[in-house]
């Protein structure tokens, strides 16, 4: 195996290691290329620099990436680059743990392929109907991107061929082990031609995966991002939970509570940094974008005026603000997380400058928690989570300076003449003179309202998961856009069974057989659900030979659940007991029963609706779960091996997961 391991620079202010590299050098194509002018990506992420000139040369690749870093360009720009659209046979297949991954893929397919006009890319996945994705695959498709189940199931009925497939990625692969399917990926991986090229990007490398690559990758060429070390321990480093359209809210509330000199909001793409220093000077900030395209004179003019205090707030790329070195900066904002753990700790370092003390504070979307954990590791410091400050005290604050703007204007001496304006007004129109001053003082506040509303319970990022609908779209579009963007407001129950409390090292991120310990409760007594979950009876249990990680893919892609909200499993002989967080829709529970698991349907039902007592379904004599320590002497537990799991049973009928 080759091994391009990256190792950035110690930290300086000098480029990092793919800052030198521009997208044109890695020989995307123009089509690509004029596609990410457009989206504003200035460079290439570390592992798209890495990646796509081994994919552009047809090489088979073995990622060690996270979400967040970059990894959907990383290979979805070579495969575009290589695609000939005159084809209408799949020429890629990305293979996705969860709908909602593919359905972003996807996306972002399209994104990057704006200027490829006839391009098509379908995403198929469980809990959609059939209907949309026959007719996508019937019309032809150049990239498929699918969750494992359902693209068997395409496989099998023969809707989707893939006779003429040059590239198949497997995205997430130790997240699709963790869900139980990568039996489903290595029955995909056996059903593409031979010739095809292999990527595979996974955050971890359990056991299982490496074998997967040993097995089906050529010589891949091997990349992982070595993240370096220390950040100043002169910074705080704060983060909060926010994502989508709330963050702008979030930052107009840190603006105005936290204390603060200077601060540099740092910003994904070049566009994104213009709307939001216009967003902000809107809402009466002194603020100003500077990204790669601003002329150096302008730059410069920017960075004077920062100095000067003329702004306060400078929202910038990467690329704009590197080396920029102003005393002034007491905070630095990461609206959008960065792509690697060396942007970010060059990011942060624009604070804290010459001997002070600096605040970095890190805007996470409760999907990019891995890359938080990445960034706490990489520079060994904590990362706290901030408390952001309340309405009340936002508007404690907005009332003090506007009683201190009249205050100033009263303490003047070109008071007269309005003061005579206003005895007249009163006399004339009879009206007092402290309705007067509210009027004067609404025409003052303009359009923004004064004092900020409480958020509704629909905008501000919830305490309790949340179902999505099943999902009813065919080929990405807004609707899917914005459901996604609302999904990831789901944030995780301090309970949930997959809470990764642990922030050590490959915390956050538990082996199946973990998952399993901590899952099985066996116990007769009633159970009770956890706060804000429900607990449900399902069809299938040991005797089906079933395992947490079938049920977790199953609910997860058929409920729109992210699999970390999927509480207690309980698996029994005969039937399986499952806390779901409350307030799952009918349509869904009406979805769920449908779907099957292990060959059996599951038949899901509500454990408040049981008339029986759950112990008679399991009066029959027991196979020990996995109980170590108490295992009756001389007997194995069926399911349970040192160092694993059985293999699940796959009899007549196979694992119907996400289908
Ligand atoms: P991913 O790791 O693929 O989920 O990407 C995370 C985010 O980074 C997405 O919002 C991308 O749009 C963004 N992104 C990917 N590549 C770049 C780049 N080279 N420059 C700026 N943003 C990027």
């Amino acid at each position: 195996m080759d091994i391009l391991l990256l190792r950035p620079p110690p930290m300086s202010d000098a480029a990092t290691a793919s800052e030198s590299i521009a997208f044109r050098d890695l020989g995307l194509g123009d089509a690509v290329l004029a596609a990410l002018a457009q989206v504003g990506y200035e460079t290439p992420s570390p592992i798209q620099a890495a990646t796509i000139p081994p994919l552009l040369a047809g090489r088979d690749l073995l990622g060690q990436a996270q979400t967040g870093t970059g990894k959907t360009a990383a290979f979805a720009l070579p495969i575009l680059a290589r695609l000939d659209l005159s084809k209408t046979k799949p020429q890629a297949l990305v293979l996705a743990p969860t709908r909602e991954l593919a359905i972003q893929v996807a996306e972002a397919f399209q994104r990057y392929a704006a200027q490829m006009p006839g391009f098509h890319v379908l995403p198929i996945y469980g809990g959609q109907s059939y209907g949309p994705q026959l007719s996508g695959l019937k019309r032809g498709t150049h990239v498929v991107v699918g969750t494992p189940g359902r693209v068997i199931d395409h496989l099998e009925r023969g809707s989707l061929d893939l006779s003429q497939l040059t590239t198949l990625v497997l995205d997430e692969a130790d997240e699709m082990l963790r869900m139980g399917f990568i039996d489903d990926v290595e029955t995909v991986l056996k059903k593409t031609p031979p010739t095809r090229q292999i990527a595979l990007f996974s955050a971890t490398m359990p056991s299982q995966i490496k074998r997967i690559a040993q097995t089906y990758l050529r010589n891949p060429t091997e990349i992982a991002i070595k993240a370096k070390t220390a950040t100043a321990a002169n910074i705080r480093q704060r983060y909060w939970y926010v994502s989508g359209v709330h963050k702008l809210d979030a930052l107009t509330r840190i603006l105005e509570a936290e204390p603060f000199e200077a601060m540099l909001v740092f910003m994904r793409t070049k566009q994104a940094t213009e709307e939001i220093a216009q967003k902000l000077q809107a809402r009466g900030f002194a603020a100003a974008a500077i990204n790669g395209d601003v002329i150096q004179a302008q730059r410069e003019r920017t960075i004077a005026q920062l100095k000067d205090g003329q702004i306060d707030i400078l929202v910038a790329t990467d690329v704009a603000a590197r080396g920029l070195d102003v005393e002034r900066i007491s905070h630095v904002l990461n609206y959008d997380i960065p792509t690697d753990t060396e942007a970010y700790v060059h990011r942060i370092g624009r604070t804290g400058r010459a001997g002070r003390s600096g605040e970095a504070i890190l805007f996470v979307a409760p999907r990019e928690q891995r890359l938080l954990q990445a960034i706490e590791r990489a520079t060994r410091q904590p990362i706290t989570q901030m408390q952001l400050p309340s309405v009340e005290a936002v508007n404690d604050r907005r009332i003090g300076k506007f009683k201190q703007r009249i205050a100033d204007a009263l303490a003047g001496d070109d008071l007269a003449p309005f003061r005579q304006l206003i005895e007249q007004f009163e006399q004339e129109r009879n009206v007092p003179a402290v309705e007067i001053a509210a009027a004067l003082a609404r025409v003052v506040q303009g359009k923004q309202p004064l004092l900020l509303q409480a958020p509704s319970r629909e905008s501000r990022p919830i305490d309790k998961p949340r179902f999505e609908k099943p999902a009813r779209h065919e080929q990405t579009s807004s609707h899917a856009r914005d459901k996604h963007q609302d999904s990831s407001f789901r944030r995780k129950p301090e309970s949930s069974a997959f809470a990764p409390a642990d922030k050590s090292p490959g915390a956050g991120f538990r082996r199946d057989d973990e998952i399993k310990q901590s899952r099985l409760h066996r116990d007769d007594r009633p159970r009770q659900a956890e706060a804000g979950f429900e607990t449900f009876r399902i069809n299938v249990g040991n005797d089906h030979g079933v395992r947490p990680g079938n049920i977790v893919g199953a609910i997860a892609n058929e409920a729109g659940l992210d699999a970390k909200h999927i509480g207690r499993i309980d698996i029994r002989d005969r039937y399986t007991l499952l806390d779901l967080p409350e307030g799952m829709p009918e349509e869904t529970f009406r979805l769920l029963k449908t779907v099957r698991v292990a060959g059996q349907r599951l038949l899901i039902s509500r454990m408040s609706d049981s008339t029986e007592p759950t112990r008679t379904f399991d009066k029959l004599p027991r196979k020990p779960t996995f109980k170590p320590p108490f295992k009756p002497a001389g007997h194995k537990p069926k399911s349970f091996k040192p160092g694993g799991f059985d293999k699940p049973k796959r009899g007549p009928h196979k694992h119907k997961k996400d289908r």
